[in-house]
């Protein structure tokens, strides 16, 4: 079941959401600071400057404490300001002078316990005012008489427009925030959607997708669609997509595979079969039945060995360790395997040659391997005229031995050349019985394709690789390559497998 809260699309909403509100949120509060203080520094000049004005009064009036406080009075009363009062406060906190009732601004802050006669600098404090909304900032400046002692100048303002002023910002901010939130959160949810649409495509494709029966093979049904602007989601539907198509040809390989192997063993099947209800027909002699029973046999191997080569070829593609390893000469096993086919190869008039420079070592299955060359050269003299010439080399260089089995045959067509190691692709089915002869000939000659399929699963398995090039009517020459190894000490008693 969906659910709405566990998609990439809402936890984008709220990231975008979130991220946009918290850098809102900061930069609301950098304004506010900056706006707080700057406000407040303001007003602290202005306090110092007032402060200032009130000893300057004091000393026109000689330091006559009632003659200035009359003067300042005075002042004060034709100012329609009346948030802003001065005093002049003995260092033990008493009165000496005051701009303004008892009640006014100020007139409850007390003289700071830290401001001394050595102070130079205002001090500034803010104080809440007891039973009003606003509080009020003071500005204390030491003064020193001409007698010697020591009074404190201290201007006191009301801070009724600046906590107005900030309050509206603040609940300014709070809408802006608000307001800003919404059109994050519905910005953020239309990006969101935007971005994810070519997904949720996908995804819908990806549902649609099966498979279907074209001809001969399997077609997957439909691609992801691409929007070809070459983002990361453009280049996921095409990573999927090569890979649809790479599943499309293994499903049309293991298609092809199935088919070529049924029939493969439906031919010696259906031929024992026939055979074994012939030989019911009527009485036969031992002789006849004899021949039925060999016929059988041959057919018998047919199908053993097919079921071997699929199951070694099932076991090297599911990675199994398909080799025994050892130490061994190739060159003695190269001319094993040549001596083991010269007879073959006389038989139908084909010179066969092996060049033998020098011993090689490999680390190597010695069945497999032996079985590999056996194929080559099997092959070699099979699809070639009387007449032709085999020819078996070996080299080394860069640590890697290669085995080359040429032949003067008849070669195999280019467009054949490159499906020859596929399981069970024979180039003319037709055509290599014919040339070969007698039907026990034929029958022996006409693999069931999977020689070489067999050679580069063993190739492959002992770390090497297999090539094949070749001309039609002039022939064909395969190369194998794989790591040599070193020759073993001859303290140690290796077992040389020829
Ligand atoms: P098969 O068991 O039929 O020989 P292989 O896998 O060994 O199967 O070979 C596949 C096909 O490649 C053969 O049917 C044959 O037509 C072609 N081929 C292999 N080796 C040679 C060669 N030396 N000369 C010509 N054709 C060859």
């Amino acid at each position: 079941m969906r659910r709405p809260f566990n998609t990439i699309g809402f936890r984008l909403t709220l990231w975008g959401t979130g991220v946009t509100l918290l850098v809102c949120v900061l930069l609301f509060a950098i304004l506010y600071a900056g706006l707080f203080y700057c406000l407040r520094g303001q007003i602290d000049g202005f306090l110092e400057g007032e402060a200032h004005e009130l000893t300057a009064t004091l000393e026109e009036h000689g330091y006559d404490l009632r003659a200035a406080q009359q003067a300042i009075r005075l002042e004060l009363g034709s100012r329609s300001n009346r948030d802003l009062n001065f005093r002049l406060l003995a260092p033990d906190g008493r009165v000496l002078l005051s701009s303004d009732a008892s009640t006014a601004v100020g007139s409850h802050v007390n003289v700071p316990a830290h401001i001394t006669e050595q102070a130079v600098r205002p001090h500034y404090r803010t104080v809440p005012r007891p039973g009003e909304p606003y509080p009020e900032r003071t500005c204390n400046l030491p003064v020193q008489r001409p007698d010697g002692t020591f009074v404190i100048a201290q201007s006191a303002y009301l801070l009724d427009r600046m906590t107005t002023s900030l309050a509206l910002f603040r609940r300014m901010g709070v809408a802006a925030l608000i307001f800003i939130g919404l059109f994050a959160l519905v910005g953020a949810r239309i990006l969101a959607n935007r971005s994810l649409r070519p997904i949720g495509l996908m995804t819908a494709t990806a549902q649609q997708i099966g498979l279907r029966v074209q001809g001969s093979g399997f077609r997957v049904q439909e691609r992801l669609p691409r929007s070809n602007v070459g983002d990361e989601l453009d280049r996921l539907a095409e990573t999927l997509n090569s890979m649809l198509d790479r599943i499309e040809r293994h499903v049309n390989q293991l298609q092809r595979f199935t088919a070529d192997a049924s029939h493969e063993l439906r031919s010696p099947l259906a031929a024992l079969r026939g055979s074994a209800e012939v030989a019911l027909t009527r009485h036969r002699s031992a002789d006849e039945l004899r021949r039925v029973i060999e016929e059988s046999i041959e057919h018998y191997d047919r199908l053993s060995r097919i079921a071997e080569d699929l199951l070694l070829l099932a076991r090297a593609d599911a990675g199994d360790n398909i080799l025994r390893r050892e130490r061994l000469r190739l060159d003695q096993a190269v001319a094993d395997v040549v001596d083991l086919y010269a007879p073959l190869a006389s038989e139908r008039d084909i010179k066969i040659s092996f060049d033998e420079p020098r011993e090689i070592w490999v680390d190597a299955d010695g069945a497999h391997l032996r079985r590999l060359i056996g194929n080559l050269l099997d092959n070699a003299i099979k699809y070639s005229e009387p007449g032709a010439a085999v020819s078996v080399a070996l080299s080394y260089a860069d640590g890697l031995v290669g085995i080359t089995v040429s032949d003067t045959g008849i070669g195999i067509a280019s467009e054949d050349a490159l499906h020859v190691f596929d399981r069970f692709y024979r180039v003319d089915r037709a055509r290599t019985p014919q040339r070969i002869g007698d039907s026990a000939q034929a029958r022996r000659a006409g693999g069931a394709g999977l020689g070489l399929s067999i050679c580069r699963a063993i190739a492959e398995a002992h770390g090497g690789r297999i090539e094949l090039s070749s001309a039609l009517g002039q022939g064909t020459t395969v190369r194998l390559f794989m790591p040599a190894a070193e020759r073993p000490e001859p303290a140690a008693s290796m077992p040389v497998h020829v």
